[in-house]
């Protein structure tokens, strides 16, 4: 797979491009911002994008939504327990000093478990509750290479996405890492919401929240 993760918007989420190399449809998980630096990415990639995919509703993975949207025409969804947050873009955004338009309504809502092609590539999409109730993180395999996870807010390199937001649960975020993400292959290359990217194995071992060294329970 052809992949560019680039760090947009005021907090810096790490945005996704992934190509299918074959046929160049690709799949865009988090606009965060800065959707000019995203759409430039395109044809640099030879990427015709087929879906926007959301791996949290928090505004920083979406301030870029509608305008690469309206210029790739692609679909947009996000999974339905994180909807009233994308609704509220505008609000969550307006606390945050930022004055920004209305997201595009999703046409697909998710539940976890779906299959997203595109080309010859799939996303599987895995429902990890905790940081928000519709978080969501993305698995890509592809024959002859690590496979890809993009993590949300959910893992990061040594770390944990934050559950004191309002819907958050460190009880589920805990379940989410351990029960789903943590069953992936080693050498899955985990790129997080934010900073640097990891590795399931190394997560999995070195972690100090949920790895195996972290206090027992
Ligand atoms: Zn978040
Ligand atoms: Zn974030």
């Amino acid at each position: 797979m052809l992949r560019k993760s680039l760090a947009v918007g005021p907090v810096g989420c790490n945005c996704s491009v992934v190509v299918c190399p074959v046929t160049h449809e690709a799949l865009i998980v988090d606009p965060g911002g800065d959707a000019g630096r995203i759409l430039a990415l395109l044809p640099k990639l030879g990427a015709r994008p087929v879906g926007i995919v959301h791996t949290h509703g928090h505004f920083d993975h979406i301030l870029g939504t509608r305008e690469v949207a309206m210029a790739t025409g692609a679909p947009v969804s996000i999974h339905a327990d994180d909807l009233d947050l994308y609704r509220g873009l505008v609000r969550q955004a307006r606390t945050f000093d930022l004055v920004v338009d209305e997201p595009p309504e999703p046409s697909q809502i998710l539940a976890g478990g779906e299959i997203l092609p595109f080309g010859q590539l799939q996303a599987r999409v895995l429902h990890t509750p905790g940081h928000t109730p519709g978080s969501i993180c993305v698995f890509i395999e592809a024959t002859g290479e690590a496979p890809l996870l993009l993590a949300g807010d959910t893992l990061f390199e040594g770390g944990i996405g934050r559950t004191d937001f309002s819907g958050g649960s460190l009880e589920q975020i805990l379940h989410s890492i351990r029960d789903t993400l943590f069953k992936l292959p080693d050498e899955t290359v985990v790129v997080p919401g934010h900073g640097p990217e990891t590795t399931i194995g190394e997560e999995r071992e070195g972690n100090p929240y949920v790895g195996r060294r972290a206090s027992a329970g």
